[in-house]
């Protein structure tokens, strides 16, 4: 029977004994996850129940990051040597990691119907950080046909879609529709042209816009999924589109940052996960993902509970002049404006005032007239004042940076 369609008792018990196999196997072996549990006073015998994971601290990327620099290359999360490795990918900071799981994306992928009949286009970055990578090797486990041509250059992915009749799209919603923009300006009509019918898209804010612009004027149907660099895919969409399945590989809890106490369907939270992978065992990794979750029947028939948003990050959402600014109303801001390839806002301190900045690199002509429609829109959904838009250069914002970063400097 398959996990995500057990009832609640049976798939809990098949989880839990996952649960014990892998605290048990990391205790012994990653000497990172021993020292974690040593100093919380836990034995791992004690973990015997995905609620008594609560007493194991919560490992952030922060802690791999310097447990990496103290006993390099791996920290102590390993369990295997490098040389037994595969394949070492290395993330912002440097964090040096094995390539993680490929089944969450490939099971991601075959549920939106992705297979043997269709040719992919890849455009995460291949270049030493992880994504591109766990895509490909997604794909390729489903039988899709591969064209890995990472990010940027935009007229070549262009030629390349429509040269080899590419049927799938997988990576950022957005550079997505600033291709379609691009062959719209180039005077080609996407429908007519090209053959993607399906994109597999995550790593940002999706937003409902941004869907209805993909599926109504494009006829692209779209599939998210959720997933980081160290855990690989750990969410995916059904056919009942109302949330992303938790992936049945991995444990996944959704908490109060503060207190790491698991929280009930329907509270926001952070995003923990303990994953399953003997070689590098993650227990209670962190994510600084916000969403929360439900257990109510999906009409797709999987019984595993789903996340029904991806919220931002974890404490992502600052005051300023007194009222919060969600990331969520920034991305569905920004959604209508399909020649934004990537934004970002800055909140400053102007003397005692907060001051709001949108970065935003986009091919645009009318450049006081495309501000001025922003900043209205940006005005309805978020009731917050947008001070200044300022046009950067392409490739100043990196690909997954978060919405609004708070740059004030309090002294
Ligand atoms: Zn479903």
């Amino acid at each position: 029977m398959d996990v995500d369609r057990m009832g609640d008792a049976e798939r809990t018990a098949y989880l839990e004994e996952k649960l014990r196999e892998t605290v048990g196997f990391a205790y012994q072996h990653a000497p990172a996850v021993k020292s974690n549990l040593d100093a919380a006073g836990v034995a791992p015998q004690q973990i015997r129940t995905i609620k008594d994971l609560e007493a194991i601290p919560i490992t952030r990327k922060e802690d791999i990051l310097a447990a990496q620099k103290e006993h390099p290359p791996f920290g102590g999360f390993a369990t295997v040597t490098s040389r037994q490795m595969k394949r070492v990918c290395v993330s912002p900071g440097p964090i040096f990691e094995p390539l993680a799981q490929l089944e969450g994306g490939a099971k991601g992928l075959n549920v939106a119907g992705f297979g043997a009949d269709d040719i992919v286009v890849i455009t995460p970055s291949f270049h030493m950080v992880p994504a591109g990578m766990l895509y490909e090797g997604a794909a390729l486990l489903v039988g899709a046909t591969v064209v890995a041509t990472g990010p940027g250059n935009t007229e070549l992915q262009i030629q390349t879609m429509r040269q080899i009749q590419a049927t799938g799209y997988v990576g950022f919603p957005r550079f997505l529709l600033s291709i379609i923009h691009r062959v719209e300006e180039m005077g080609q009509d996407f429908r007519r042209d090209f053959s993607i019918t399906k994109a597999y898209i995550g790593g940002e804010m999706f937003t409902p816009s941004m869907k209805q612009a993909m599926e109504d004027d494009y006829g692209i149907q779209t599939w998210e999924h959720y997933g980081t660099a160290d855990l690989g895919v750990v969410a995916y969409e059904c056919p009942g589109r109302s949330g992303l399945h938790m992936y049945e590989g991995a444990i996944m809890e959704v908490v109060d940052p503060a207190t790491g106490k698991q929280l009930d369907p329907g509270q926001p939270g952070e995003i923990v996960v303990t994953n399953f992978e003997k070689d590098y065992p993650l227990v209670r990794y962190g994510t600084g993902d916000e969403s929360f979750y439900t257990d109510e029947p999906c009409s797709c028939g999987r019984t595993i509970p789903r996340l029904v948003d991806i919220l931002g990050r974890v404490g992502d959402a600052p005051r300023v002049r007194g009222l919060f600014l969600v990331p969520r109303e920034v991305a569905e801001t920004v959604g209508a404006f399909t020649e934004v390839t990537t934004f970002q806002v800055a909140i400053r301190l102007s003397g005692l005032r907060d001051e709001t900045v949108m970065r935003v690199e986009a091919d645009v002509e009318d450049k006081e007239g495309f501000a001025k429609a922003l900043k209205a829109r940006f005005q309805d959904n978020c009731r917050l004042a947008l001070d200044q838009v300022e046009f950067v250069p392409t490739g100043t914002i990196p690909q997954g940076s978060k919405v609004v970063v708070d740059e004030r400097k309090w002294e």
